[in-house]
């Protein structure tokens, strides 16, 4: 059966362990984690190493780790030392990672639409990472983000068996403003993840499944065609971020609409 999963960041105030151990509590089978600080700066491979240790201590599943999507991959893009620098950072935590058991990895293609157009020297850094990815023996999943034309440009030239499709629902609404499911139709057959949330049409709100204007009945549709990947919710608690009340009610309802959408995509298998 898929596995039920929520980012660890679903928009509490406490401390890691606290939120991720909330988050098994609540019924979750694993969450996901991202390589960025606060203040929007770069995990170290401290950091990552510690959060993936802390998670196996207390028994929370890593599903997969996000990439840092900050400014910093948009110098893949460029002509310049710094783009094969990032590239081997990228490598080097997936590495350092895949030492410590994680399989899925998932990466934006670039950092909001600033950013230079496609290339042939951005394609052999990606294909690089991609190549890493199938010596260690890892998946990694390109999410549809901002710049349709980049992730376009990668999903359609990268050659590797390691290197699929992450479908994030809330991005294709609000940043793609494209039909609820339609990049199934495209890259359905790549599916390696999913981030699925909601939103009102015009922001990325990360909102739960079904507080928005998604179609979910169609999503799930094209899910159920694709190959099986496990349901994971991209989502941010509003209100107070203090109130462990609060908390534990959001993480309830969370998986409740998890299990729903599991039920829908079973449903159309
Ligand atoms: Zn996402």
């Amino acid at each position: 059966m898929r596995e039920l999963c929520i980012r660890a960041n679903y928009g509490y105030s406490g401390r890691y362990v606290e939120r991720i151990t909330l988050a098994k509590d609540a019924g979750f089978d694993s969450v996901f984690i991202s390589m960025r600080r606060a203040g929007k700066r770069l995990a170290t491979f401290d950091n990552i190493c510690q959060a993936i240790d802390l998670a196996k201590e207390n028994g929370v599943k890593l599903e997969f780790l996000h990439m840092p999507n900050l400014k910093e991959i948009n110098s893949i893009w460029q002509v310049g030392d710094m783009g094969d620098i990032y590239t081997d950072y990228l490598i080097g935590m997936i590495s350092h990672s895949r030492l410590l058991g994680v399989k899925k990895f998932c990466l934006h293609t670039c950092y909001k639409r600033e950013v230079d157009a496609p290339s042939e020297l951005a394609l052999r850094r990606f294909q690089r990472i991609a190549n890493a990815c199938e010596r260690f023996g890892c998946v990694l999943g390109i999410e549809n983000t901002e710049s349709r034309l980049h992730d376009e440009f990668v999903l359609d030239n990268l050659d590797s068996k390691a290197v699929g499709f992450c479908y994030d629902s809330g991005h294709e609404m609000a940043l793609y403003h494209a039909k609820c499911g339609s990049l199934l139709d495209k890259y359905g057959d790549k599916l390696v993840l999913v981030h699925l949330h909601d939103n009102m049409g015009e922001h990325d709100d990360h909102l739960l499944p079904f507080d928005g204007v998604l179609d979910w009945d169609k999503i799930t549709t094209k899910l159920a065609k694709c190959p099986d990947v496990n349901v994971v919710l991209e989502v941010k608690k509003q209100g107070d971020p203090d109130s462990l009340d609060e908390t534990k009610q959001y993480l309830a309802t969370a998986l409740d609409r998890a299990k729903k959408l599991r039920s829908m995509i079973e449903a159309k298998k």
